[in-house]
């Protein structure tokens, strides 16, 4: 599919044959095919940081205002229910388990507060046609049945795409203009909400300094339409079960582990057999999910 053809009529989807992906399936396929390979293996470890769980709860918070219109001050109130509450239920995990959860609370205030004075402001409410939508977009034929693109926006106007991202860093401009998040959503949302839109506004909150900036990116449509081939290049091996593992970095000429392949950062660690490199790492380390 191309970004001229859109919108176009879609097959519908079928749990029992088709294929999903979304853009972080992709980005983890990117750094190892075998991150996938497992997810579903019962000593898999599903995903859990901190990082992780800060950025859930900023988006969490940030959307109910959006969606009411109004402050959360029932939400800043009772952070210790609807975050128990979400850990509990997306991450199988609790707040007895969290560290130093006064801190991360407040900071989590910090973030939502500072969103409210300098990001709400500058937003165009009249312009804002989807918040927080699950969007469903047909890629093409797979082997046995067809490859879906699935993905939700934080924030779609009228003619820009937006997002809230969190960092402990501030994000340099490339990590925006090489964002195949921003790539896909652009088509996504002009095959669903017929809207041809090919601006892209990462809002990053830098947790290092406690503010919000802006990084601004575009795409052509070409570079469009590579994403998509992309995506269904990525959803027919999915299909397929084609996981080749690369612990080492394609790019790399010295052979050295990539920095996702150790035990704390690949939740597949504990099942996967192709992992051992005789590079010093101990492979017969147990990976445990831990904050
Ligand atoms: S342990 Fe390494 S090789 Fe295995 S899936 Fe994880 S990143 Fe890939």
């Amino acid at each position: 599919m191309k970004w001229n053809e859109l919108p176009y009529e879609m097959p519908e989807y079928d749990e029992s044959q088709d294929t999903l992906i979304r853009q972080s399936t992709i980005g983890q396929m990117q750094l190892c095919p075998g991150r996938v390979k497992w997810v579903d293996h019962p000593e898999h470890l599903d995903m859990l940081s901190e990082p992780l769980v800060f950025g859930t709860c900023v988006h969490e918070i940030i959307a109910n205002h959006l969606l009411e219109g109004k402050l959360q001050e029932k939400m800043l109130l009772s952070m210790d229910v609807w975050i128990e509450q979400l850990l509990v239920d997306d991450y199988d995990w609790t707040l007895k388990k969290v560290p130093l959860v006064r801190d991360f609370f407040s900071e989590i205030a910090v973030a939502y507060r500072s969103w409210v004075t300098h990001v709400e402001p500058t937003l165009d409410s009249k312009q804002i046609i989807a918040v927080e939508q699950r969007q469903l977009m047909y890629l093409g034929e797979g082997n046995s049945g067809n490859i879906f693109l699935h993905g939700t926006a934080d924030l779609v106007f009228s003619n820009l795409l937006m997002d809230w991202k969190t960092s402990r860093r501030a994000w340099k401009q490339q990590k925006a203009d090489f964002s195949i998040q921003a790539s896909l959503y652009m088509p996504l949302h002009k095959q669903t909400l017929e809207v041809s839109i090919q601006e892209f506004w990462f809002w990053v909150f830098n947790r290092g300094a406690g503010v919000w900036s802006l990084l601004k990116t575009t795409r052509t449509t070409d570079q469009i339409d590579a994403a998509l081939a992309t995506a269904l290049e990525y959803g027919r091996q999915i299909e397929a079960k084609a996981f080749p593992c690369t612990p080492v970095p394609e790019a790399s000429f010295n052979k050295q582990r990539g920095w996702y392949c150790k035990p704390k950062f690949c939740s597949a660690w504990n099942v996967c057999d192709s992992k051992f490199m005789n590079d010093g790492i101990n492979e017969k380390e147990i990976a445990v999910r831990s904050w």
